[in-house]
């Protein structure tokens, strides 16, 4: 290492930078396409070749830095920030060289075409950067996103995120273009912003990783995928990481839908009942409002299974709970199989006498769906149907007791009929 040279060199360029204020000095510091930083480069990269290599450098740059340092006084602070930054790089791009001289000698292998990969990639530090690690980077079967923090461009992507989002840089040059184009809906998207940029923040708080978050991505193409997204910081910048969340989260839910679905009529079953009458049991008294539930029993349907058989009687099961889920509209309602061929209707918000509606909607419903039963007095399938409504003091047990007794009452009353309880 030519010590006369190297100082002479780089004393030169901090004076010609040490002129600008210490705003702009610490902007082109943190902004990687800045001149100062291009021009560093370009001096170091030929200092670099002028000098015969014989591994020493990286060891000797401290001393040198610390050298160069101590030939500024302590009021020149711009030139010794400048001197300060100036280390820094040096010690990365000589680690970064030694390497590349190790990845040309062992690897064989050469990227080609990444152009629609990276932007400023004409810079001569971003040469020398994807030349050293484009091949890792690129090939890695994991979507990577690498994002300026001082500037919000996207600085590059990998093969493998052009893959599956469908984006090249192009098409998202900086953060701005890739928040509206990958979350098309403004209330999402505020949604995403607001929860990433939290993220972000604990991250920098706690100089730790960005949190993983499932969002849902927009492809290219208009196709919604689950990713999580996640992230880690390398000084001016962030790089993201993203995994299909897709597959799993389709699993999942088939597996939910599997523990909380009624096979035979495929509305929720006596678990999922279970469940959501405690939460809405809870809510309704957090909320002051109210929360009634209608019990529904099929008429006679033990000769109607004798009558036509039971696998007439479990399609007559399946029509008659597809009818009671549509007659119930409210997204907030629930309907279950409660067993055998009773179901329950729980509704949140929902006095006795809009409960009451809600239970001639069911009847009715069914009355017009015409099971044939031509055993029944009626010639066709009824229900019976008992409400409660919860009332101060009353536990959920005693609210589905309630409901109970009233259906109890609405069968000894010659049943296709409705009562409430008192
Ligand atoms: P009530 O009007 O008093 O309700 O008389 P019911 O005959 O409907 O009542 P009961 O409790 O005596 O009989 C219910 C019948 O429902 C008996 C059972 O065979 C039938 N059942 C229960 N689960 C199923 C099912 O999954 N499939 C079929 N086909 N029938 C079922
Ligand atoms: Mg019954
Ligand atoms: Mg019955």
């Amino acid at each position: 290492m030519d010590y006369v040279l190297y100082t002479h060199s780089l004393i030169s360029l901090i004076d010609r930078f040490a002129v600008f204020a210490n705003d702009e000095i610490d902007h082109m510091v943190k902004n990687t396409n800045s001149d100062l930083r291009t021009e560093a480069f370009t001096l170091f990269e030929a200092l670099y070749n002028q000098s015969t290599q014989d591994g020493s450098l990286l060891e000797e740059l401290p001393v040198f830095f610390i050298s160069l340092d101590n030939k500024f006084t302590a009021q020149q602070t711009r030139n010794k920030a400048l001197s300060a930054a100036l280390a820094n790089w040096w010690l990365e791009w000589s680690f970064v060289y030694s390497m590349q001289a190790k990845v040309i000698t062992n690897s064989p292998v050469t990227v080609q075409n990444i152009t629609h990969l990276t932007q400023g990639n004409t810079q001569p530090m971003r040469q020398h950067e994807l030349s050293h690690y484009a091949n890792l980077f690129t090939q890695v079967p994991i979507p990577l996103c690498n994002v300026s923090t001082v500037t919000g461009d996207i600085i590059r992507l990998n093969q493998r995120f052009v893959d599956v989002f469908g984006y090249t840089i192009k098409d998202i040059p900086n953060m701005d273009t890739w928040w509206l184009k990958a979350y098309p809906d403004p209330a999402y998207r505020s949604w995403v912003l607001q929860t990433w940029n939290t993220a972000v923040e604990y991250a920098v708080e706690h100089k730790t990783d960005i949190e993983p978050q499932h969002y849902q991505v927009t492809c290219k193409d208009g196709r919604l995928i689950t990713m999580e997204i996640s992230g880690i910081y390398i000084d001016n910048e962030f790089l993201a990481i993203f995994k299909d969340a897709t597959q799993r989260m389709e699993a999942e839910d088939i597996l939910r839908d599997m523990a909380f679905l009624d096979s035979l009529t495929q509305i929720a079953n006596r678990r999922r009942f279970d469940e959501k009458l405690i939460q809405e049991f809870n809510l309704s008294i957090k909320t002051n409002s109210p929360l009634s539930l209608i019990l529904i029993d099929i008429d006679n349907f033990k000769q109607f299974n004798d009558s036509y058989g039971h696998l007439i009687g479990d399609e007559c099961l399946l029509k008659v709970a597809q009818c009671i889920s549509t007659a119930v509209s409210r997204p907030e309602d629930f309907v279950a199989r409660f067993g055998g061929e009773e179901f329950v209707v729980l509704l949140p918000q929902t006095s006795a006498a809009g409960a009451c509606n809600v239970a001639q909607k069911i009847q009715h419903a069914i009355s017009e769906l015409t099971i044939i039963y031509d055993h029944c007095f009626t010639n066709k399938v009824t229900l019976s149907l008992g409400i409660n409504t919860r009332y101060n003091q009353c536990d959920h047990i005693q609210l589905l007791d309630g409901a109970d007794k009233a259906l109890y009452k609405a069968k000894e009353h010659g049943r296709d009929c409705i009562v409430v309880n008192q």
